[in-house]
């Protein structure tokens, strides 16, 4: 039994500088004028291409990571440059977490290169489950997955709402419903392969933050898929739907555990924003002088930044642990993967928020990126779940009740 230490290693270290390298010399230049252009940034994609960043290697060597902290190393820095850029970057990992997560060893293969293409040509996947019915209440989906058994091919129909990377993927990974019935247990995922007819987005949503990030509608409309295109394949399929109409519960639990296992590395990009803010405010605070000292002699402002400096730590703490326990399969038996991004997410925004204060009036200008932190910090409390779903799911998995 190795000594418990959170002292980073020589890998973990290294990984760490090198994101933060890239994340400073080529996403932090380069964020304000993608978030005024509110375009996917192709070319730092293609530069993070060039290095290994952006790619499955990449992705797969924080996944071997045994301590589990690789990803959110490199979320937490990759999104201190810049969120908007950070998520045209990572979005990706979504569908391909997907495809790791429910797809055979020959699913993985074929579309996972396909999701990031290559430094020459790079593309991007999207993962579309959220509808305009169906947000918060994922069980309530209305999109239909039908077999059609002559062709051997899954007929998918129905809408999905705020994608990221939605209609501009090559690769989309799409949830639907193959027993409404069951509700979130009658659900599959299956891959549409790049260029299928009957897939079509909508025109890029205008947003709060995130601007440099896509994010869409999507329409399927009569989209035939080959029936390899099923991830997990259709006996395992058929095996998990005739579990659920026997009322065992296994999968509901596996698909919460999904989603408990991502829920820290988002909580890390939120620690990135939150750092981000919190550097500019402290350096801020020193040198701007207000009735003849600097501002941060006061009180006021340096126990703000104290508290803004101890919540960010108390929140990486709780996304490290939760990140360790998901790689070494410990039970979330209190829902620590949601309160990890629920905390990390709540304290982007109010850090965001008493950095644009510490500011002052130059706190509320383009001219500094506070002003754009502020506004990207937000959707650390909506995406991949709510804070109000997060508390709904640590509250039930305290108590056992089934808290509505
Ligand atoms: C920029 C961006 C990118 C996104 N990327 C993707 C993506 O790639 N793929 C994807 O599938 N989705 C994506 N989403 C969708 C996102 O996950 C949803 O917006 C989110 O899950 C909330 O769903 P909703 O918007 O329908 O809100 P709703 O579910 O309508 O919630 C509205 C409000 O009601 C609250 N609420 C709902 N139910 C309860 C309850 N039972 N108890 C208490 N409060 C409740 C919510 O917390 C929220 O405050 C993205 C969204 C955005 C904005």
């Amino acid at each position: 039994m190795p000594e418990f230490s959170l002292d980073l290693n020589e890998e973990q270290r290294d990984l760490r500088d090198w994101v933060h390298g890239f994340a400073g010399d080529v996403v932090r230049p380069a964020a304000a004028e993608w978030d005024t252009r509110e375009e996917t940034p192709w070319p730092i994609i293609q530069e993070a291409a060039k290095i290994g960043l952006y790619g499955f290697e990449f992705l797969a060597n924080c996944w071997a990571d045994p301590s589990g902290l690789s990803l959110c190393l490199a979320n937490e820095e990759l999104f201190w440059g810049d969120a908007g850029i950070g998520m045209a970057i990572f979005g990706t990992s979504l569908a391909v977490a997907a495809i790791y997560a429910s797809g055979t060893p020959d699913q993985m293969l074929e579309w996972v290169p396909q999701c990031f293409g290559d430094a020459a040509d790079p593309k991007v996947a999207a993962f579309c489950t959220t509808e305009p019915e169906a947000g918060s209440d994922v069980g309530s989906m209305k999109t239909r997955a039908r077999y059609d058994e002559a062709t051997d091919e899954w007929v998918l129909n129905g809408q999905k709402a705020y994608a990221t990377n939605g209609g501009i993927a090559d690769v989309h990974v799409v949830t639907a419903s193959v027993d409404p019935e069951l509700g979130s247990r009658g659900q599959a995922a299956f891959v549409v392969p790049p260029g299928t007819p009957g897939l079509n987005g909508s025109k890029k949503l205008k947003k709060l933050g995130l601007r440099a990030s896509h994010t869409a509608d999507v329409f399927l409309d009569d989209v035939r898929v080959p029936g390899r295109c099923l991830l997990g394949g259709k006996d395992v399929l058929d095996a998990r739907l005739a579990k659920a109409r026997e009322g065992r519960k296994a999968q509901g639990q596996a698909a919460m555990r999904t989603f408990e296992l991502s829920r820290p590395a988002v909580g890390a990009q939120a620690l990135g924003v939150a750092r981000a803010a919190y550097e500019y405010a402290l350096d801020y605070a020193k040198s701007r002088v207000q009735f003849g000292r600097p501002i941060i002699e006061n009180q006021a402002i340096a126990f703000a930044l104290a508290d803004m400096k101890m919540e960010i730590d108390a929140a990486r703490l709780l996304v490290w642990r939760a990140a360790w326990m998901g790689r070494n399969n410990r039970p979330f038996e209190a829902g620590e993967g949601s309160m990890s991004k629920l905390k990390a997410g709540e304290v982007a925004v109010a850090v965001t928020e008493k950095a644009v204060q510490i500011l002052g009036g130059a706190g509320f200008l383009r001219e500094h990126p506070v002003e754009r932190w502020y506004r990207d910090a937000k959707i650390y409390t909506i995406f991949e779940g709510t804070s109000e779903i997060q508390r709904l799911v640590v509250s039930r998995a305290i108590s056992g009740i089934y808290v509505r």
